[in-house]
């Protein structure tokens, strides 16, 4: 297996608080990795450090042959790193196509712009039936799906997700991480940060799980489902 996206010793700080301390992760190629943990873990942090959106104190993040830490947040997203926004993000005056169309913006390929977008609209049918309505009148769930829809529009190559079951009705939860999958069956890598720990290891094929900023676990998503520790701490014994 190679990693198309290698984490060594990333730390981030705010101020003088430390809340990712030095950890590794490495993303295989056309894999879906979970990072896990409690509240505060330092989960999200991480993410935005990936991102570009929060800036690292130390470490690398290697991509491609490139350290995108050294990269504005617009040049990682050139790049097919694309980040699924936390509490969805999407523009609530806009329509549901014009949200999507947002996801484009950094590309120049019609065709594939419209067979992408067939695509988003085969996985969420529902969007395409409310393609001329304003995003604001979609439901909770309905909007994690643009979200995600339009992270795809713009062509990702790792798609990172912050908490997309947050908030989320458990039918809508269930539909959510069964999309994920079938996004992942079309090769695309992700890395998908979740408090649901038993969901996300699920379909994870690793899984990584942080406490206080550090990696104190990683295996496989069935490993650490069946581990003593992970059932203990996040699977309610
Ligand atoms: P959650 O699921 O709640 O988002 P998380 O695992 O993603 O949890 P982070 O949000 O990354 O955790 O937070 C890690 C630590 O950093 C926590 O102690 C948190 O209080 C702290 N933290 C997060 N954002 C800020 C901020 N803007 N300023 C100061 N401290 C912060």
């Amino acid at each position: 297996m190679s990693a198309i996206l290698q984490v060594t010793d990333l730390s981030v700080a705010y101020g003088q608080i430390e809340a990712v301390k030095g950890i590794d992760l490495a993303l295989n190629e056309g894999e879906i990795t979970a990072l896990v943990g409690a509240n505060g873990a330092g989960k999200s942090t991480a993410l935005l450090a990936i991102s570009g959106l929060l800036k690292a104190t130390r470490g690398q993040v290697l991509f491609d042959g490139t350290d995108l830490t050294t990269l504005a947040p617009h040049q990682i997203v050139g790049r097919g790193v694309v980040q699924v926004a936390e509490g969805r993000a999407i523009l609530t005056t806009l329509t549901v196509s014009e949200n999507l169309a947002l996801g484009t913006y950094a590309r120049k390929d019609k065709s594939g712009i419209t067979s992408d977008l067939d695509w988003v609209y085969t996985l969420f049918p529902v969007l395409k039936n409310r393609r001329d309505g304003l995003a604001g009148n979609l439901s909770g769930g309905e909007q994690q799906m643009l979200a995600i829809g339009r992270a795809l529009m713009a062509k990702p190559r790792v798609l990172l997700l912050d908490e997309p079951s947050m908030g989320l009705a458990p039918l809508m939860v269930q539909e959510i991480f069964r999309i994920l999958k079938e996004i992942n069956k079309t090769g695309l890598t992700i890395l998908l940060v979740e408090q649901n720990v038993r969901q996300a290891l699920r379909i994870a094929q690793r899984g990584y799980v942080l406490e206080t900023g550090k990696v104190v676990l990683t295996g496989s998503g069935q490993d650490l489902l069946d581990d003593p520790k992970v059932v203990e701490a996040y699977l309610g014994g």
